[in-house]
């Protein structure tokens, strides 16, 4: 087994330029961004229009307090009323790639050109080398992520094994029979898999190759990370992105928050009125990213963070975000998976005896799971739990358990979806 240096050493020089430097490339796109969108008649000139604006009077980054933020919600109802991507598309249909869908349902357009979701600088910063024989657990169908990181490695000049998500048999299998060095996925799975790996008497520092993991999609508890690596010798770093704009930020070898971008404008915002708030303070994550193709200014990620600023010994000079400490709206995650409020309404109402219902997402070991529990307002069948649990899981494609409580056990506070996980 070979190991690469994997903690040293910058990509691309604009992860190293100054503040002025920075911002003078920001607002460089940023202008071509307002002129590309205004000349293909995308919503965006609408809102100009609406508020008096010309795209001269959106040159520099301050200027972007002008222009409401468009929200995950305001984007799939353009798209519904403008299919298929609510025209924020500026090239014809037919210079795309491929087309996903994520949950919203929301159309996220691939255009036809090298790493389009820019995850190649991300995967090197967090320790991905060429040469890596990689993993990838995210799932290729529907949804963007196993293309990202796919398209992401493959720029980088590592070779991809698309095992998809799920058949944890023949992760294990794989990861011994073959160098594997580096594992895409969530913190869970890489330690459902690991946790697999003993059960078949394998020994994981002995018998896999794995140096180096990029963990997405759910909280990854520092008491994991250091699991990773006492226990098995894996390096587990993070990074942050959305289907919609793809790469936003990444941690490096300092784990002290995620560098952003230099193709992305991160704003914190106040998610009641859209207006900036000053570093340090939390709000929700404003993406503005580099994308002529589908140019989205001032998208609302829904997800609260905020922006530490300072040095990084690691000699990249990007702000950071601290980790991601939740969302704006209930919408959950579990297993990676959103899971939305209106989801969980359905299955209430879809079965008569429910007066009342509310998921509840906890963790047991290290995988999140969720538990339905109800309130009845007529006696229920035998067959009931398993005809709800069957709702649920056709409802949020993730399997559930329901539980039947007392009335007056849920309680009056309007959340649907109740968040019992602790992340430390
Ligand atoms: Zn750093």
């Amino acid at each position: 087994m070979h190991h690469m240096e994997r903690n040293s050493g910058i990509l691309n020089p604009e992860e190293t330029y100054s503040a002025e430097e920075r911002r003078s490339r920001q607002e460089g796109f940023l202008r071509d961004l307002v002129a590309g969108s205004y000349g293909s008649n995308t919503p965006l000139k609408a809102v100009m229009d609406a508020a008096g604006l010309k795209p001269a009077d959106i040159s520099c980054i301050e200027d972007l307090q002008k222009i409401p933020v468009t929200k995950k919600t305001d984007l799939a109802r353009a798209q519904k009323a403008n299919p298929p991507f609510g025209g924020f598309l500026t090239v014809p249909p037919s210079q795309l790639l491929r087309i996903h869908q994520s949950p919203g349902p929301i159309y996220d357009p691939v255009g036809r050109v090298p790493d389009y979701w820019k995850w190649k600088t991300a995967l090197y910063s967090v320790g991905f080398r060429p040469g890596d024989l990689v993993v990838n657990t995210f799932a290729y169908h529907l949804t963007p992520a196993g293309h990202m990181f796919e398209e992401g490695m493959s720029e980088l000049g590592g070779t991809v094994i698309p095992t998809g998500v799920g058949n944890t048999d023949t992760q294990v299998e794989i990861m011994k029979n073959l160098p594997v060095t580096g594992y895409i996925g969530t913190p869970s799975f890489l330690m459902a898999i690991l946790k697999k790996a003993e059960s078949m008497q394998v020994d994981v520092k002995k018998d896999f190759s794995l140096e180096v993991a990029f963990l997405l999609a759910e909280m990854l508890p520092e008491s994991m990370r250091k699991r990773f690596l006492d226990d098995y010798g894996i390096t587990g770093r993070q990074a942050y992105g959305t289907a919609d704009v793809g790469c936003v930020s990444y941690e490096c070898p300092e784990t002290n928050g995620m560098h952003i971008h230099y193709d992305a404008i991160v704003e914190i915002v106040d998610p009641g009125t859209g207006k900036a708030l000053p570093n340090g303070e939390p709000g929700e994550v404003v993406v503005t990213r580099n994308n002529q193709i589908y140019p989205l200014v001032r998208f609302g990620t829904g997800d609260l963070s905020s922006i530490e600023e300072g040095l990084c010994p690691c000699g990249r000079t990007a702000p950071r975000l601290t980790r991601i400490m939740g969302r704006v709206d209930q919408l959950t995650k579990v297993k990676g998976m959103f899971v939305h409020p209106s989801q969980v309404q359905k299955v209430v109402d879809s079965h008569l005896e429910i007066a009342k219902g509310r998921l509840v997402v906890d963790r047991a070991g290290d995988q999140d799971v969720m538990t339905l529990e109800v309130e009845l307002k007529s006696p229920a069948g035998e067959a009931f739990i398993g005809g709800v649990e069957q709702t649920l899981r056709d409802a949020v494609k993730l399997k559930g358990s329901v539980k039947i409580v007392e009335t007056g056990t849920i309680k009056e506070d309007g959340k649907i979806i109740e968040d019992l996980r602790k992340w430390d």
